[in-house]
């Protein structure tokens, strides 16, 4: 137990933002942490329910939370550290970046405000850093045998970091300069200072993994090299291939996919090149994001950052509701209205919009969308709802920068193009069973690659359930 009937007495707090008017002259961490005795009174709202639904369904990493309050409460950090590490590799992402699968299925948010796990958990692991719990721990032996790990996001971070504590030899490659995928040059430093990534490859070099960054498998190193050289392939290359806009106008000048505008500020933040031409800047602009979701919120912050004069963010979908709504009941992961830190700094969000064409200028440059508005139609079967326009709702918007933050299509990383006699899903990623082996064998997939785009913390589960994939095909073979 942490304190019995805790939950009753105490309530839940969060951490809060920097104030706006600093933290947007910056890119760094926005979010403060909970700290001291307004940390231990959160670890005493833990029911310690008999059965947990936070890690049975909501965290996919299964993070044994309840018990790792319990130690905090009574002030035993290290035995916290050590049950959040049997499941999890890097809490120091997940605390950071995770929505909190696990607080959408804790059982005091029934009836009142969940406990702060994620809070907790960063608070654990930072303290294991701190106090030096968490130390370099290579394997005592190692086996003789070679796995090649193709992309570093948390997927394949997570599997490297599994095998080669196992006695693999683990070597990843990366196509950027710096490991870390998306963590690295997606998520902005807002939400996620990169030290925080340096600081585990640092790590996990020391335990003795192999990182090839500025490496692209199929064009500088072939996948018949590897196969040759290594006893099983893993490929954790992500799906960061842009989901288009085809309509008319698409080609004009100043539209640009969210990634690509994101990539650039992470680089510049980490003292990378970008080459003048290619610049993509909201300085003084009117900027429309098209896209709701994460990825536009994340434009959002850092185009307020860059100093945009303005900046919308349209959505075709309809406006989620403002609380827990009867279609996702507990402890299903909730669909509401979520107001990201970006969201708090300025800018305007449109719900159940749809642009029809884009507008240029002489020099073919974007100057307006013309936009419409939708209604979402429920079907008599139950069908998912289908789109309409609204008759005479057509509106124009002056917009001199656009980011697509539509989503994602597929992998940038084709198999096929390289012989890669890997079994596709309808939807363009790579096909596995319930293993996460493909159909060649002794060649692996785990993350977005695998499972379309996700969550960090999915992508850190799936690596490693994708690691003790390959250790048992490995040893069955031998
Ligand atoms: C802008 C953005 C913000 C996000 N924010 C959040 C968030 O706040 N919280 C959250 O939980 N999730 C977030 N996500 C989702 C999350 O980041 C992804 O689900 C996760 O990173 C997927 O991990 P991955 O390892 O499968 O792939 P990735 O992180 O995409 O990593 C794949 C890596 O493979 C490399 N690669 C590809 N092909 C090759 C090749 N041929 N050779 C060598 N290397 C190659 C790529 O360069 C890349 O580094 C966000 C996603 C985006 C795009
Ligand atoms: S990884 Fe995410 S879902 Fe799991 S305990 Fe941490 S914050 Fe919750």
């Amino acid at each position: 137990m942490t304190k019995e009937k805790g939950f009753l007495t105490g309530k839940r707090r969060e951490p809060g933002y920097r104030p706006k008017e600093e933290r947007l002259q910056d890119f760094l961490a926005v979010e403060y942490r909970l700290e001291g005795m307004d940390l231990i009174r959160q670890t005493s709202r833990c029911m310690n329910c008999g059965t947990p639904f936070c890690h049975g369904s909501g965290c996919t990493l299964e993070n044994v939370i309840p018990e790792f309050n319990r130690h905090v409460y009574h002030n035993r950090w290290q035995q916290a550290l050590d049950i959040l590490l049997s499941t999890s590799a890097f809490p120091e992402f997940t605390g950071r970046v995770c929505p909190a699968l696990c607080e959408g299925a804790c059982v005091l948010g029934i009836h009142d405000a969940p406990v702060t796990i994620r809070q907790i958990e960063l608070a654990v692991v930072e303290m294991g850093f701190k106090r030096g719990y968490i130390a370099p721990t290579p394997p005592q032996k190692r086996n003789g045998m070679r796995i090649a790990i193709v992309g570093s996001g948390p997927a394949g971070l997570a599997a490297a970091d599994l095998l080669n504590k196992a006695g693999y030899q683990v070597v990843v490659y990366e196509r950027d300069r710096y490991p870390g995928g998306v963590l690295r040059y997606g998520i902005p430093d807002f939400k996620l200072e990169k030290w925080v990534i340096k600081r585990r490859i640092d790590l996990m070099e020391t335990e003795g993994v192999t990182f090839e960054s500025g490496v692209e498998i199929g064009r500088d190193i072939s996948f018949r090299y590897l196969k040759s050289r290594f006893n099983a392939i893993l490929l954790a290359c992500g799906a960061q291939k842009p989901r288009d806009l085809s309509i008319p106008g698409r080609d004009l000048g100043g539209i640009h996919f969210a990634m690509d505008f994101l990539v650039q500020q992470n680089k510049r933040v980490g003292g990378e090149f970008i080459r003048p031409e290619e610049e993509i800047s909201a300085h003084q602009k009117s900027v429309v994001i098209l896209g709701g979701g994460d990825t536009g919120a994340d434009c959002l912050g850092t185009a307020l950052r860059q100093g945009a004069k303005r900046v919308l963010q349209f959505e075709i979908l309809p406006k989620p509701p403002l609380s827990r709504d009867p279609a996702t009941p507990w402890p299903m992961w909730l669909n509401i209205l979520r107001t990201s830190s970006s969201h708090e700094e300025g800018g305007e969000r449109r719900f159940s919009i749809v642009t029809n064409r884009f507008v240029g200028d002489e020099q073919h440059a974007v100057k307006a969308l013309q936009c419409q508005e939708v209604d979402w139609i429920s079907q008599p079967d139950g069908g998912p709802e289908v789109l309409e326009r609204k008759p005479n709702s057509e509106f124009t918007e002056a917009a001199d920068l656009v980011l697509l933050a539509l989503g994602f299509d597929g992998c940038t990383m084709d198999p096929k193009q390289h012989h890669l006699d890997v079994a596709l899903t309808s939807n363009g990623f790579v096909d596995c069973g319930t293993t996460n082996m493909t159909s060649a064998p002794g060649i692996f997939v785990a993350g977005d690659m695998r499972s379309g785009p996700t969550l960090v913390v999915r992508a850190i589960a799936d690596g490693q359930k994708a690691a003790r994939d390959i250790i048992r095909f490995l040893e069955n073979r031998a």
